[in-house]
């Protein structure tokens, strides 16, 4: 992220940290922006980059930063390579984390306007977004973009609150013992907001008392302390200031009661100084409560009166924290964030969007931001700066403030239209054609109308599949493993059925290592949506080479036969050194050399010039088993055996890689080299003991085609195999086996979630269809259904396992993906 607010002289930004020492070359150098990720450098003029050490050292990406521009670094005591970097400052500090917060604290200290701190375990996000909404028509504020809430987010969310502000909101988030400390130093709170507290042992803490503990510290010194005595477990809240508070019993606004009118909205009924209250909200679940009780006791802490806050909580809008991305007309990918415009999110969106490489054109439109006249030049003077670096090739706005001041902009082609309607219309003549289109409005430009004319038609059952699970679920894999071991993400079979090259960027992004696909087509599609990283292909056809070899594949190697098929075609074609993975068979007995074939494949590699060993693996058949854990180990063993024969012969090194997804967990002496992740990275596979905290990536979902009541009596379906002995609500729904909904499901065998209730399968499940009982939950046509709510259980059900289900899933079924932030 990057935003661009105050500027301070590099002498200054050091003079607001504790240093070790500095080397400053140039003594004039501005900072505006702080940069902490190489793969996410804006502004890099007036960019500070922030060598970071966690899982990655950061400090071993400052050639990158340095060499796309950067010239002000912040790094470590004790790192040496200062003198490579000639033209750059260098400010040393012990801690470079302790130094982000240190600036952070130090820049927040400047301003004397409210400060609103937001902490609990949930609701924070949407808490900190509505309080935006409730308080925007009487300040300007700064906030926390999406849930920038960690010691790294809190500090770059506090960077953003410039002189031009009156009122700032901002999330902590803290998940162990200690942390809030920091969080504290540099928010200090006017005014502290505990939303909720979870269940008691989740989040690396001992008891729900040490975690509410914990969370408190935010409250030292605030001026307010807003929070809900149900929530606190008795512990004393540490803040001398005025308290206030709802619940059911001895709070300041009294909760008597909740009434939903319709599907569409609640009223909550309080008591407040003697009066009886009441707002209505249009929302009716219980996380919308808890929030909207939560964002009344702030405004009422503030001293709002009680008929404002009734009219504006009446306008709450849903908080959208996701981006999604679809397949759009004429070949497009749209990506989807129609619900909020300003220069945090947009920042946000725009570093999604350089993520991909689909497509060589990028394409923004947007609007005006919300609230931001075009006088107030300094807002869309930072918007065309963050522009310029942004990537983009085509720019549309939306909106009169964009549309006058388009004329005084120089940069990308544009186009600018007064109305979303006017775009609308122009729809046709603006020719998208194999671009990728950010979409990114304020609400009230209603773009969810272009999202719809520029996708292309939804088929009602989806796989919906979050992005930022995936990487959540690498990062937990990566936390098992040594820093120096390099990770192989498995692709094969459209990523387990999870789409192919959207997968594939993501992991490209997170600086996987290699990647593996099973065929050679598979990796020449990856390379026409623009992946440049390694890719092996497990199972290379010799009718396949010349593909292989054009689009600079990585075959694995697994006979003689392959072998030699390969190298004539190497010597026809006067390639040399084309990598190549060496497949052994210690056990698995699929694909593989034998253990025996060691010497003679070592000697007729040692004088074939056209390839070169990059890797010697194999792969375990059962490391997820303890009962097959010795024979694991003579894998493990045996493999040993067979690759330093190998290596000794070749004389170079070799990567040597052997663990799949259980491997990993299950035994970390078969860490080797490198690992091969599969699929644990798509939420499926967590084996217990290491406590790894796995999310489910993909959501099957379809939709209600038809609702009716069958007499008891009646069957449904072929066969006449469903029988319904009493009268029952039965569902037709948009999925059969053709989609992957296997008939083994049918009979009752399998369920599917309808509005949060199991509804069992009728009858035997059709090629596009199937029907559920949903006699006793409220449902109506159209309604969304959840196909697996939990893969593992309903895998076991039919005798099969969650990668059959996951990659099962047709490749007719549109998959969407979206990243949640
Ligand atoms: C599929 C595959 C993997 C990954 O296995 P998971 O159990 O999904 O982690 C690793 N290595 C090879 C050779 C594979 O074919």
């Amino acid at each position: 992220m990057a935003v661009h607010t105050q500027s301070y002289t590099i002498r200054q930004v050091s003079d607001m940290m504790q240093t070790v020492g500095v080397s400053l070359v140039d003594e004039t150098a501005t900072v505006t922006t702080l940069l902490y990720d190489s793969r996410r450098l804006a502004d890099v003029a007036q960019g500070l980059f922030f060598a970071l050490v966690d899982r990655r050292d950061g400090h071993r990406y400052i050639g990158d930063a340095y060499d796309a521009g950067v010239r002000n670094f912040v790094v470590m005591d004790g790192w040496a390579d200062r003198e490579l970097f000639a033209e750059a400052n260098f400010i040393v500090v012990a801690d470079t984390i302790r130094a982000l917060q240190e600036l952070a604290a130090s820049h927040r200290a400047r301003f004397a306007y409210p400060v609103i701190g937001i902490t609990g375990s949930n609701g924070k996000t949407i808490v900190k977004e509505w309080l935006m909404q409730l308080l925007a028509p009487d300040y300007r504020i700064a906030r926390s973009p999406k849930s920038y809430n960690s010691q790294i987010g809190v500090a770059l969310s506090l960077w953003q609150m410039g002189a031009g502000h009156e009122l700032a909101i901002i999330e902590a988030g803290v998940s162990r013992l200690g942390e809030m400390e920091a969080l504290h130093r540099m928010i200090q709170p006017d005014i502290a907001v505990l939303t909720t507290i979870g269940p008691a042992h989740d989040d690396g803490f001992a008891s729900r008392q040490e975690k509410v503990r914990e969370k408190l510290q935010l409250f030292h010194g605030a001026r307010l302390a807003v929070y809900s005595p149900d929530a606190i477990a008795d512990v004393p809240v540490p803040s001398d200031g005025t308290h206030v508070t709802w619940g059911r019993h001895g709070a300041t606004l009294m909760v008597l009661g909740f009434e939903a009118a319709d599907d569409a909205q609640c009223t909550i009924r309080a008591h407040y100084q003697g009066e009886d209250v009441a707002i209505n909200i249009p929302f009716t679940d219980a996380a919308a409560r808890a929030n909207a009780l939560c964002c009344w006791a702030v405004l009422l802490a503030m001293g709002y009166r009680q008929t404002v806050i009734r009219e504006r909580m009446a306008l709450l809008q849903p908080v959208e924290m996701r981006l999604e991305m679809k397949k759009g007309i004429n070949h497009c990918t749209v990506i989807d964030d129609s619900y909020s415009n300003d220069l945090a999110s947009l920042s946000i969106a725009l570093d999604f969007l350089k993520q991909q490489h689909r497509h060589p054109m990028r394409t923004l439109i947007l609007s005006d931001l919300p609230g931001e006249s075009e006088h107030k030049g300094d807002v869309y003077k930072n918007l065309f700066k963050l522009l310029e670096d942004s990537g983009i090739n085509r720019l549309i706005t939306v909106g009169p403030a964009l549309q006058k001041l388009a004329g005084t902009y120089n940069g990308m082609p544009h186009e600018s239209f007064a109305n979303t309607d006017t775009l609308l219309a122009a729809l046709p003549t603006l020719e998208f054609q194999h671009e990728t289109i950010l979409l990114k409005g304020a609400r009230r430009f209603a773009f969810e109308r272009i999202s719809t004319a520029l996708t292309a038609k939804v088929h009602d059952t989806v796989l919906a599949i979050n992005l930022s699970a995936v990487e959540h679920n690498l990062n937990q894999y990566r936390s098992l493993l040594p820093k120096k071991v390099k990770l192989m993400a498995m692709v094969k079979a459209f990523s387990y059925g999870s789409g192919d090259f959207e997968i594939a960027s993501l992991l490209q992004f997170n600086r996987v290592d290699y990647l593996a696909v099973a065929y050679a087509d598979e990796g020449v599609e990856l390379r026409k949506a623009g992946i440049w990283m390694p890719i092996m292909v497990m199972n290379p056809r010799p009718a396949s080479f010349g593909a292989l070899l054009e689009h600079q594949l990585e075959p694995e190697i697994y006979s003689f036969d392959i072998l030699e098929e390969l190298l004539g075609m190497l010597v026809s074609r006067g390639i040399t050194d084309h990598p190549i993975h060496i497949k052994v068979d210690t056990g698995m007995h699929r694909l593989g050399f034998s253990e025996g074939d060691a010497a003679p494949l070592a000697q007729l590699l040692q004088n074939a010039a056209g390839v070169k060993v990059k890797s010697v693996f194999s792969h375990l058949a059962a490391a997820g088993d303890a009962k097959h854990d010795a024979f694991t180990a003579g894998q493990l063993a045996a493999f040993h055996v067979f690759a330093d024969e190998l290596t000794a012969a070749l004389g170079y090194p070799v990567l040597r890689h052997i663990a799949n997804t259980a491997g990993i967990q299950r035994w970390p002496q078969a860490h080797l080299d490198m690992v091969r992740l599969g699929i644990g990275l798509y939420g499926v596979g967590d084996l217990g003991g290491n406590r790894l905290q796995l999310q489910q990536t993909g959501s099957l979902k379809t939709v209600i085609t038809q609702l009716r009541q069958v007499p008891a009596g009646d069957s449904v379906g072929y066969g006449r195999r469903g029988r319904v002995t009493e009268s029952s609500l039965i569902a037709t729904v948009n999925i059969g086996y053709a989609d992957g909904y296997d008939r083994r499901f049918g009979n009752g065998v399998g369920y599917m979630v309808v509005n949060g209730a199991k509804a069992p399968t009728v009858g035997d499940i059709c090629m596009d269809m199937t029907m559920l009982d949903l006699t006793g939950i409220h449902a109506q046509v159209g309604d969304e259904v959840v196909v697996f709510d939990d893969m593992e259980e309903q895998a076991a059900a039919i005798g099969t396992i969650p990668y059959e289900l996951l990659t099962g899933i047709s490749q007719r079924v549109k998959r969407i993906y979206y990243y949640e932030m």
